[in-house]
């Protein structure tokens, strides 16, 4: 069987996306999978994180070849991978996921009694997951939305991108076998592969699946939103679709170092030939001598960079595409622009100067190596330019001491726009941790209250349940009084380790 078109469907490779066998599978698996204790469910993620390290060489391989990635770039990505596996192990380990509350019984409270409740987060059921094209392994078979639901005990169902087949069926395999070697059933993973919305929408409209996670473009994502608005049971989707991540360059900053600081800008923009959700698509900055000083720099730095092939030849197009509307847009100047790569889908980087009036129509995502400066008089110009940008994944801000009551305004505007404020950095590169938010309001994400990215991402696949006046000797464990998993829990109000 090639892998271009396999689908492996409850442990069985097959050449058709059989979505229906798919999610009648982890519909049967759910009772099964919820009902495992954190040790096991921990010991299954790890056990992923295993198997995938042990096709860890052929993963690599296919997944460079396919997304024209290099393969140090993809060999991290499987660090990434196996890492958010390990860490979701170690969160459910802990178990504070679970947001265990209890408010004991108080019979004699007057006037009146009240009765015993305990709350416990309770997985939702059996999650779709669409893999993304440009993280071919962490946002994708294996990737955060995967491990964040098995981690909340969802079963998966992952609908593989068409831009990485072969990567996608081995990881794929490797989870079958976890779960087979776990002794679990079967359904608690399938991996459906096909080119075409079709398999996709089948998956988001099916009635056994109860959320979605998805990683795309903006088109999609919304597609899917309104696909699983209109069930007859809605569903929530959690989607990770667009954004141009804004960068405030205060003059502080350009005072300490124009030049650096302009090349800083510039490898981020071009990272990966700009692929990346938290591209600096961009970039406030002063007028002024300052200002020309950096914008110059940058302009240099972008005309010697050289584009690399990008993901797809679509991506590619919506790219070229992107950027000539910017350049032909009324009130914007091309500042420079690179080389073109090798081959047909290596477009040059490109950066534009917009006129503040034309803000709105430059700030629509352009996937790829596009930048665009607009120039700014003083902060109270600024801040609302910046309050009228849509919904952001990130937002930074480039800042010397002697900015920092400026930067201190900036932060009360940013963070209502935006997921992750990050200061004297850039925003390609997401680290994997507790603290990370990964997400933004709309349109960075369908659903700004949550993050993909981080622990916090398996809060989206469970809900609250109260349990009142539950007989001790059948309460779940996670709520009895002995307390066996050894939770962190908010008794009577206060909070207990
Ligand atoms: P995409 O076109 O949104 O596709 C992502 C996944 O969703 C694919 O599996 C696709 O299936 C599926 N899909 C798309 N539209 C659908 C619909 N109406 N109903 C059901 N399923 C649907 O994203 P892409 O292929 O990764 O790249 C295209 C563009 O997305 C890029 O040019 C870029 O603008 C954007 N993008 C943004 C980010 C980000 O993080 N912000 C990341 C990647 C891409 P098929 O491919 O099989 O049709």
């Amino acid at each position: 069987m090639t892998t271009e078109h396999t689908s492996i469907i409850a442990g069985v490779e097959q050449t058709t996306p059989d979505v229906v066998a798919a999610t009648t599978a982890a519909a049967q698996a759910f009772s099964v999978y919820r009902a495992t204790t954190p040790e096991q469910r921990a010991a299954f993620l790890e056990s992923v994180a295993t198997e995938i390290e042990a096709d860890r060489e052929a993963i690599i391989a296919a997944a460079a070849a396919e997304s024209h990635l290099p393969e140090g770039r993809i060999a991290g990505e499987v660090g990434r991978t196996t890492g958010q596996l390990r860490m979701f192990a170690d969160v459910v380990r802990v178990g504070d996921h679970l947001g265990v509350r209890i408010d004991p019984a108080q019979p004699d409270r007057a006037p009146l009694p009240r009765a015993d409740i305990r709350q416990r987060m309770v997985p939702l059921g059996p999650v779709a997951v669409f893999g993304a094209s440009n993280f071919p392994l962490a946002f994708s078979t294996a990737g955060g939305d995967t491990a964040s639901a098995l981690a909340a005990g969802c079963p998966v169902v992952v609908k593989g991108h068409p831009a990485h087949p072969r990567a996608g069926v081995l990881v794929a395999r490797a989870v079958t076998l976890a779960v087979a070697a776990a002794g679990l059933p079967a359904g608690v993973f399938s991996f459906v592969l096909d080119e075409g919305i079709e398999v996709g929408q089948q998956l988001v409209t099916d009635p056994r699946i109860t959320a979605v996670g998805f990683t795309g473009s903006r088109g999609g994502g919304l597609a899917l939103v309104a696909a699983a608005a209109a069930r007859p049971v809605p569903i929530p989707v959690y989607a990770e679709m667009s954004s141009i991540n804004p960068v405030v360059v205060l003059p502080g900053a350009i005072a300490s170092g124009a030049e650096d600081l302009a090349a800083a800008y510039v490898d981020s923009l071009t990272l990966g030939s700009g692929q990346f959700c938290t591209n600096p698509g961009l970039l406030f900055l002063p007028k002024g001598e300052e200002g020309d000083r950096f914008l110059a720099a940058a302009g240099r730095a972008v005309s010697a960079a050289t584009g690399t092939q990008m993901l797809t030849s679509g991506i590619a197009e919506a790219y070229a595409a992107g950027t000539q509307r910017q350049a032909a847009t009324e009130g914007v100047t091309v500042v420079a622009t690179g080389q073109a790569g090798e081959g047909a889908d290596a477009p040059a980087p490109q950066l534009v100067e917009a006129a503040a009036e034309q803000l709105d129509a430059v700030s629509d995502e352009v996937f790829g190596a596009a930048g665009v400066v607009v120039r700014y008089d003083s902060l109270e110009d600024l801040l609302p330019q910046l309050a009228e940008l849509e919904g952001q994944l990130t937002a930074t801000v480039q800042t010397a001491e002697s900015d920092h009551a400026d930067a201190a305004r900036l932060i009360e505007v940013l963070e209502l726009k935006v997921g992750r404020i990050l200061f004297n950095g850039w925003p390609t590169g997401v680290e994997v941790g507790h603290a990370m938010v990964h997400g933004g309001p709309f349109p960075a994400t369908s659903d700004g209250r949550t993050t993909s990215v981080g622990s916090l991402a398996i809060e989206r696949f469970q809900r609250p349940v109260a349990y009142q006046d539950v007989p001790t000797a059948i309460q779940p464990a996670a709520i009895r009084d002995d307390n066996p998993w050894g939770l962190t829990r908010r008794v009577d109000g206060r909070l207990e380790a």
